[in-house]
């Protein structure tokens, strides 16, 4: 389908889990924009260029996906860039109930906006990048949970915290 669509998420940091859902949307999709928000009330564990660059590596072999970030609400967001398509990864029934709210709010604030939610894959609904940080700051493998270009560089920053 020839349609751009964003992958909206705070990515800190990526996980085989988003790349899972990225993929799948860069095949369904012209063009994937994965945005990553910039949250200024949160503190994050890795910066805002920090969390683009890993997703830049760690996407770099799919050509209609592009890396970008974005402050303030989503739904202003897409339709300020001329987006009507969200795409979200769903984990469990834990996710279900608020991403449900996100996406009937979002759609209050920008009525022609839809939310297509995509079921994780089996072996990632687990997965957040939550217990990647504790797992990596505590020294704990974290191959199996992050793309392998990145995974050095996750690592080093994770010990250092
Ligand atoms: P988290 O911090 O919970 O890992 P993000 O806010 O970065 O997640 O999530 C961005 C998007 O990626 C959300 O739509 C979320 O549901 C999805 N996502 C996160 N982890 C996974 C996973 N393991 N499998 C599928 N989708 C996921």
């Amino acid at each position: 389908m020839n349609k751009t669509v964003i992958c909206p998420g705070s990515f800190d940091p990526v996980t085989l889990g988003h790349l899972d859902i990225i993929t799948r949307a860069s095949k369904m999709f012209g063009k994937v924009i994965v945005a990553v928000l910039v949250n200024s009330g949160k503190n994050p564990t890795f910066s805002t260029e920090e969390r683009m660059e890993l997703l830049r590596e760690a996407t770099a072999g799919l050509d209609n996906v592009e890396i970008t970030s974005f402050k303030g609400l989503l739904a202003e967001y897409c339709k300020s860039s001329g987006v009507d398509t969200i795409v979200k990864g769903l984990r469990a029934v834990s996710d279900f109930e608020y991403e449900f709210q996100m996406a009937l709010a979002n759609k209050k604030l920008n009525p022609q906006l839809e939310t297509i939610f995509l079921t994780a894959d089996a072996d990632s609904t687990f997965l957040s990048s939550s217990m990647v940080r504790e797992i990596g700051s505590m020294g704990g493998d974290i191959s199996n949970f992050v793309p392998a270009p990145v995974h050095d560089r996750i690592v080093k920053k994770l010990r250092k915290q």
